[in-house]
């Protein structure tokens, strides 16, 4: 391992190069992070295909990062600028895979990718086109059936609740009122199954909050007649993100949050385990000893929980602020993850990234 490290550090600058930094202990360094400006350089597409992998299709990466910017999202602050894979590179990646198979397209709010229609136009070798996340708006009315004529069935939305309040505190823009369109748009489409993804146990989260979430999902069971499944994923504060710092939900909030929740008849609905959270938060938040403890767990039996003071990690905003991911430079500046989470508080929303303007998060 040190010497495919000493070859890698050879290359360049990176977080994940410096071999010093992975084989001593107890010292500390910073990592800058490198990123290609230029997704002309991307190859992130299947390279095999087997049969018994839990998605049966190939996957094409078509964009990094996403410029709406809510502000839980690992996805969109830990990649940021949103960049688009160029459709003539998507045109030679596709070259790559046989005819007839299902094809994924990977990364945010895909839909939006400046040449959709004709990505999806030129994908003729390919059976049914799935994009993995799709932003909520009747603007994709033509997009959505271009990809229904190609044989797609299910759609997946993430309206994370159903407060519209609580959704700008996480600067998300969309109303209820867009939701239930877009939903009357893909009944009338005929897709057969729709997956909703929400969260509980979100910052500034309300009683009153998790009924509107109940409201939203009894409409939404009238409007659309295929399947519906939904999901709680348990809010889980992710690194680099305005919500970095702030403690996970406690369990007895979690068990009174989801005893709240009233799933419509005939909704699936899949609700996130407590402990899976903790140990999620926990692998972000730990450092070298976290290393230790799973190797007891593994070897010795020992649970985790049983190695570490768990409450330091989940709970402590004193220590949160030292947390040790903080050695990583994302590019993002800390003051402006900071203003991110004032404008929360505030329920003040921040406009989708322009980098051909905008200075304000220090990447551009
Ligand atoms: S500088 Fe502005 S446009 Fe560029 S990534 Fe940051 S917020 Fe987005």
């Amino acid at each position: 391992m040190p010497k495919i490290l000493t070859n890698l550090k050879d290359l360049g600058e990176g977080c994940y190069i410096n071999e010093e930094w992975v084989i001593s202990q107890n010292k500390k360094y910073h990592a800058k992070r490198v990123y290609l400006k230029d997704l002309t350089e991307s190859e992130s597409f299947s390279a095999f295909y087997y049969p018994d992998a839990t998605f049966k299709m190939n996957l094409v990466e078509l964009s990094r990062s996403c410029s709406t910017k809510c502000r839980f999202c690992l996805l969109s602050y830990n990649y940021l600028p949103p960049r688009w894979i160029p459709t003539s590179k998507f045109a030679q990646m596709l070259e790559e895979f046989p005819v007839g198979m299902d094809l994924g397209l990977i990364g945010g709010s895909i839909l939006d990718h400046p040449d959709i229609k004709e990505i999806i136009r030129t994908t003729n070798k390919c059976k049914v086109i799935n994009p993995s996340s799709i932003k909520i708006s009747t603007s994709f009315y033509d997009t959505l059936k271009l990809l229904r004529e190609k044989g797609l069935e299910s759609i997946t939305i993430a309206p994370e609740t159903g407060s519209e309040e609580l959704r700008n505190r996480l600067n998300k823009r969309v109303s209820n009122s867009d939701i239930l369109e877009f939903i009357k748009m893909l009944n009338e489409l005929r897709f057969k199954h729709m997956k909703m993804y929400f969260m509980i146990c979100l910052p500034f989260e309300s009683a009153k909050d998790i009924l509107e979430t109940n409201n939203l999902l009894k409409q939404s069971k009238e409007l659309f007649d295929g399947k519906i499944s939904v999901t709680f994923s348990i809010f889980v504060p992710k690194p680099h993100t305005p919500f970095q710092d702030i403690p996970i939900a406690s369990k007895e909030e979690f068990r009174q949050k989801a005893k709240a929740l009233e799933i419509p008849k005939g909704i699936n609905v899949d609700i996130g385990h407590y402990n899976g959270a903790k140990r999620q938060l926990l692998y972000s938040r730990a450092g070298e000893e976290l290393g230790y403890a799973i190797l007891e767990e593994l070897c010795n039996h020992k649970k985790i929980e049983a190695s570490l003071q768990m409450n330091k990690y989940l709970f402590q905003l004193d220590y949160s602020k030292t947390l040790p991911f903080h050695f990583i430079d994302s590019g993002v500046e800390e003051s402006f993850l900071e203003r991110e989470y004032l404008k929360a508080q505030k329920r003040l929303l921040t406009p989708h990234c322009n980098p051909q303007m905008c200075k304000a998060c220090g990447i551009c």
